[in-house]
């Protein structure tokens, strides 16, 4: 559906997983994008930012804003399907069918913090790298090599929005990864 111009997939929590597992079944990158009223606000004003959601493999409807916007529309969804939680998902199912997963951005020390938490939770998670989200212009080319070198069939980029999409949207033509998702705070959370 069309909500002020950015495409919201009309998916609940299982049909966003059954995606995502399309996905890795995939021989390309796909983006998974999190919108919630925040992201359509930003998106009005911010045109390379709409034009970058509308271009994902994946908009899930992460917030309830957005489930009010659907009924205004009279479509409406069914739940929100919040990022953080669209994410514990994709760990449960990864640590039994070998996805593996790279952890970018946040503060220094806290993906790697999150890595640990998240393998003791989902024991056999296995998450191959992990980088603060503060690095300079030209780390910046280094950090990318590594991922691709490293080729993490899920990115989980914690810029914060819209940096994160549209780091995304900057690299995934040379990503090797199965998904790129922009998870906002939440590596700050599983941390
Ligand atoms: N962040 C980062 N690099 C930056 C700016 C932000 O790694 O240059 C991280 C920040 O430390 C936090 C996340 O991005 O972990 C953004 O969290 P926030 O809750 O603001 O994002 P939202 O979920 O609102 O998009």
């Amino acid at each position: 559906m069309d909500i002020l111009g950015v495409r919201i997939d009309e998916v609940d929590m299982d049909a966003a997983l059954d995606k995502a597992k399309e996905f890795l079944a995939s021989n390309k990158c796909n983006t998974i994008f999190t919108p919630n009223p925040e992201f359509i606000i930003n998106a009005e004003k911010d045109k390379e930012f709409k034009k970058i959601l509308n271009s994902s493999s994946l908009n899930i409807p992460d917030g309830n804003g957005i489930v009010w916007a659907s009924k205004q529309l009279k479509k409406p969804l069914n739940e929100r399907v919040a990022g953080y939680d669209f994410i514990h998902k994709l760990f449960d199912y990864g640590k039994d069918n070998n996805v593996s997963f790279y952890f970018l951005g946040a503060r220094p020390g806290v993906a790697e913090k999150a890595k640990d938490e998240m393998v003791k939770k989902y024991p056999g998670l296995n998450v191959i790298g992990t980088c603060d989200g503060y690095f300079s212009r030209d780390d910046e080319q280094k950090i990318w090599d590594d991922i691709c070198e490293l080729k993490p069939d899920v990115l989980l980029v914690a810029l914060g929005s819209p940096k994160q999409e549209k780091f995304i949207d900057k690299y995934k033509g040379k990503l090797i990864s199965k998904i790129a998702i922009g998870v906002g705070g939440c590596l700050d959370v599983m941390a």
